[in-house]
């Protein structure tokens, strides 16, 4: 079965900025393209692979030039991408490299530190798009989570001190990718699924989109299916023939959201994000497509419950997040910024139907529910 991953042919039409190198030995096949290439790496790892065997050979090489995230407690915050970079540039001698393995978390943490290590500005600076940056320092990355698609994307997401947003650049895009699915063998169930339902809304929504290119789309159904396999299937013990669909997936994920745009649901989970410092993105984004029964009547909010249920993963609440009706306002300002994505879900003149006071519905059914 995995070798039947390992040499499969690519099953992605749209052109990745990273090298994927598929593979049934991750650490291994990455410590050996380090030495090949002589490269001077620093790593930085998810706390949760300390106590796993299959990482130990990676955390001994490591040596001094590592540092752990805990991802548990919170996304990566534009703070602790300024405090690692400062450090990492007091070292002798410099890395060439920074190779990051863990969840999205972890990887969009590497890519930051990567492109803020030859760039002056702090990292919260350069959230946002179009910024006049210079090339970083190289990152490569192995996911231990399959479904962010983080391993691909240009995009690195952090919470500022203002708001949780992106650093935006093809420059942040991972020059290698080493993939195998027996790395996420000790991940959680919890986050196993969400990851998944993610994953799942990205290629829905992208199949839906009305400004998204063809092969995008094509992707993105691809993906589609693979997700479905994944998910009506129990998550709670790790299954080698579901991570390799994760993980085909997630690919496709990072493949076809160049050129193809999410649309509603994620629109209105910026604004919870933004509202809710403990809740991270995949269970944002299915909070919102709870709420959102109405613009999706062919799958998104039926099949959610049903995945829910399968799972017998508990109905996620905003009020479970300490978000309340006091902050509806807000939300609203926020999500009605997002208009490359409502664009994206109604195309041209989206703003007739998008109004203030379709959007706040959104939010009040979704804080009472
Ligand atoms: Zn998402």
């Amino acid at each position: 079965m995995l070798d039947n991953f390992v040499y499969s042919p690519r099953w992605w039409r749209i052109d990745v900025p990273s090298e994927v190198v598929l593979s049934k030995d991750g650490v291994g096949d990455l410590l050996r393209l380090l030495g090949e290439k002589k490269k001077q790496p620093f790593f930085i790892l998810d706390t949760a692979l300390k106590g796993q065997t299959r990482f130990k050979l990676l955390l001994e090489r490591s040596g001094d030039a590592l540092f752990l995230f805990d991802a548990t407690t919170s996304e990566p915050r534009t703070s602790d991408v300024d405090s690692l970079v400062k450090s990492i540039q007091e070292r002798t001698p410099d890395p060439d490299v920074i190779v990051g393995v863990g969840g999205g978390s972890v990887m969009d943490l590497a890519k930051a530190v990567g492109i803020c290590l030859k760039n002056s500005k702090t990292a919260a600076e350069y959230q946002g798009w179009g910024f006049d940056m210079a090339p970083g320092v190289d990152v490569w990355v192995a996911p231990t989570l399959n479904g962010t698609g983080a391993e691909l994307t240009p995009i690195a997401v952090l919470r500022g001190p203002e708001k949780k947003l992106g650093i935006n650049t093809p420059l942040v895009a991972p020059k290698v990718a080493v993939i195998d699915p027996q790395l996420s063998n000790g991940v959680r169930k919890f986050n196993r699924f969400y990851t998944m339902m993610d994953c799942y809304y990205h290629h829905y929504e992208i199949t839906r989109s009305k400004t998204s290119v063809k092969d995008a789309v094509l992707d993105a159904e691809d993906g589609l299916i693979l997700c479905r396999r994944v998910l009506s299937r129990d998550l709670s013990r790790y299954d080698l023939e579901a991570a390799i669909d994760s993980a085909r997936a997630s690919i496709l994920g990072g493949s076809s959201s160049t050129g193809g745009r999410v649309g509603a649901s994620h629109a209105i989970s910026y604004g919870l994000s933004n509202s809710g410092p403990t809740l991270s993105h995949s269970v944002a984004v299915t909070i919102s497509m709870l709420g959102l029964a109405a613009l999706y009547p062919d799958g998104g909010y039926d099949e959610t419950l049903k995945y829910l249920e399968t799972n017998a993963i508990p109905t996620p609440r905003a009020r479970d997040y300490g978000i309340d009706a006091s902050q509806v306002d807000k939300m609203t300002t926020t999500a009605l910024g997002m208009d490359k994505l409502w664009q994206s879900h109604f195309g041209e003149g989206w703003e007739k139907t998008v109004t203030r006071e379709f959007v706040r519905n959104i939010y009040e059914k979704i804080v009472a529910a």
